[in-house]
């Protein structure tokens, strides 16, 4: 492995399935809201899609199933119920580990940023308290920050902007394929985490440095990539 930490000065994480296994709670809820208006999604179609926008996702599985397609103002109603379902069930707890790599991460010197696609205030609010010490909201990018959301580079771009890095002293840690797809034509080295039921294929073909399991694996190995 040829993967080093050793010339980074920020890392830069993802949010939903890298700090909160958030990620099921979206699947069950849109596979609720979904089945509601007549669509059928599964756990994969949501892994698949994360970090894309509500409308592109429905547009798909709508396009997937041959149904006509859905105006705009449907679709603001699909992804209104699923937001509904999603604030009704309880709060996602942290990922396991994440805590430790951050720890890990401060300790080796390196600058902790946030960049998620997610528009969802109250995690948005959580994950500085949660991970007090690390993220302040002066250094996240969210969906309110950039037009093009992942899997387009600008968050990530945005992101080394407002850090004051350039891409070759950053590392981003992602879960999702399209999430990778973002921060590896921002041009910046991508450690993949697979906590979803995605096979590692599907996230290894989107050129990531290197793959863990869990963040707990992540935060093990940590001083070994240096
Ligand atoms: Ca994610």
């Amino acid at each position: 492995m040829s993967f080093s930490l050793t010339n980074k000065r920020a890392v830069l994480f993802d949010m939903d399935g890298v700090l909160y296994d958030s990620m099921p709670l979206h699947s069950k809820a849109w596979s609720m809201a979904m089945a509601d208006f007549g669509f059928k999604m599964s756990p994969t179609d949501v892994y698949q899609h994360e970090g894309c926008t509500g409308a592109y996702t429905i547009n798909w599985v709508c396009e997937r199933d041959g149904k006509d397609a859905v105006s705009d103002e449907e679709i603001g109603r699909i992804y209104g119920r699923k937001t509904q379902y999603f604030m009704a069930m309880p709060p996602a707890q942290m990922m396991p580990g994440a805590y430790e790599v951050m720890q890990k991460a401060k300790a080796s010197g390196l600058q902790i940023q946030v960049v998620t696609g997610s528009g969802q205030g109250g995690l948005i609010d959580r994950v500085q308290h949660d991970y007090q010490g690390f993220v302040t909201r002066r250094l996240m990018i969210t969906a309110f920050d950039v037009k093009r959301g992942k899997p387009y580079p600008d968050p990530y771009l945005k992101g080394l902007e407002i850090g004051g890095i350039s891409a070759s002293e950053a590392v981003v840690i992602e879960n999702a394929p399209l999430g990778i797809r973002s921060s590896v034509a921002a041009g910046i080295d991508t450690i993949a985490v697979n906590t979803g039921p995605l096979p590692d294929s599907m996230l290894l073909g989107e050129g990531p440095v290197m793959l863990c399991h869990s963040m707990s694996e992540l935060a093990d190995m940590w001083d070994t990539l240096y």
